[in-house]
């Protein structure tokens, strides 16, 4: 039976592996090798320097092609390395489009750093506008990222993918994968060009790992893109290449249960009196629960809400969590909670932040697969 003709649960466990012939090995060996041994100059078995590729590598590649029914997979060392190297693939004088809310590390690449050189980034609020009202002759790159960070707004991909094939020349579309996962969310088949993952997050799923994952179908841009991942690193190492591996066999059972308790955790949350306001895609009350709904096959493990109160109220809520680590990050199986204004979009400008709405009383929880319970116990001992 053809994996790519498998059910998702079954692609998690067996996309990419195979018992490693000449041991009979069930599990993926870690290749710790730089190089490779080659029987004649330029003759060998496929390796010849683990910058250009490693086995285990090869592996995770065709497990997260699977797992996104993708062509062609690039393992990266982080998910920032992703951004950076589609970043490369740009020109001095390109434009990028993108969505406003966007991870805060992917907003610092473009503003501190491609900025220096020549390629200018215009922050979009793709649920309110069009595309067109942001895209120039020269937008070479349109970057979504839904559920957005820490806003969990959803931007409606396939709408957003018809404008920007009509344009010419046309822009290529990256979608960051990263919240949803290819469990609640499939941007390829939506018709995005690339899919971004931070493999740190909710594929490798326990805390342990930085990485990273480029998927797309275009022959073409598999070329250029490992064309600039030769050129400039950016590889994860074989041990770390394992790891992620082994966390996305059990992503379908992970992902099914941090929804399951998300759902639970944002319902009570609406119900406190002591929070403002909850956004949980999966909620009635979220403001584009319909293209969720459409978009997305599960609402995902991630919660954001405003506590009624200031910043003191906040640090009181947040020194209080036992269960709930105080942590950047997320996606892990264990719970985490933090405060996105001081934590992971400090690097935001202030004023920005501001008229996104990440105020002092917003905070963001990654749930995690513990027993609901207990994590709903713990939300309502700190809130008091
Ligand atoms: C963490 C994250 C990234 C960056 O990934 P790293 O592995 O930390 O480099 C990009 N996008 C989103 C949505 C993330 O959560």
């Amino acid at each position: 039976m053809d994996i790519k003709e498998c059910k998702f649960e079954t692609i998690a466990v067996h996309a990419g592996v195979q018992p490693d012939p000449t041991t009979g090995a069930i599990m993926t060996p870690i290749y710790a090798t730089s190089t490779y041994v080659q029987s004649t100059p330029g003759e060998h078995k496929g390796y010849d320097y683990s910058r250009t590729a490693n086995p285990t590598r090869t592996a995770l590649e065709a497990s997260i092609a699977g797992l996104e029914s993708g062509k062609h997979c690039l393992a990266l060392s982080s998910g920032c390395t992703g951004t950076d190297i589609l970043c490369h693939f740009l020109e001095a004088g390109d434009h990028v489009v993108s969505v406003d809310d966007v991870y805060g590390g992917t907003s610092r690449l473009f503003r501190t750093v491609w900025a220096r050189h020549g390629v200018e980034t215009t922050f979009a609020d793709l649920v309110n506008h069009n595309l067109s009202d942001y895209v120039r002759p020269n937008t070479k790159m349109i970057w979504i990222e839904t559920p957005t960070n820490p806003l969990l707004k959803i931007i409606d991909i396939e709408k957003v993918v018809q404008q920007a094939h009509k344009l010419s020349p046309k822009p290529i579309v990256v979608v960051d994968n990263t919240f949803a996962s290819p469990y609640f969310q499939s941007p390829l088949a939506l018709g995005a060009d690339v899919v971004l993952h931070s493999t740190t997050k909710y594929l490798n799923g326990h805390s342990d790992v930085v990485g990273g994952a480029l998927v797309f179908n275009d022959d073409n841009l598999k070329a250029k893109l490992h064309h600039i991942q030769n050129s400039i690193g950016g590889v994860p190492g074989p041990f770390d290449a394992w790891l992620v591996l082994r966390g996305i066999k059990t992503l379908a059972l992970r992902m099914k249960r941090h929804e399951e308790n998300a759902k639970v955790l944002a319902e009570m949350l609406e119900r406190h009196p002591k929070v403002e306001r909850v956004i949980y895609p999966g909620l009635k009350s979220h403001p584009q629960h319909d293209v969720a709904k459409r978009q997305m096959k599960g609402f995902g493990g991630m919660i954001t809400f405003f506590l009624k109160g200031n910043l003191a109220t906040s640090r009181n809520f947040l020194e209080r969590v036992r269960l709930f680590a105080l942590a950047e990050s997320l996606g892990g199986v264990e719970s985490l909670i933090e405060h996105p204004a001081i934590m992971t979009h400090a690097s935001i400008p202030a004023e920005t932040r501001v008229k996104l709405g990440i105020s002092d009383t917003l905070i963001r929880i990654s749930v995690g697969i513990e027993n609901v319970q207990d994590l709903q116990r713990d939300l309502e001992l700190a809130l008091g």
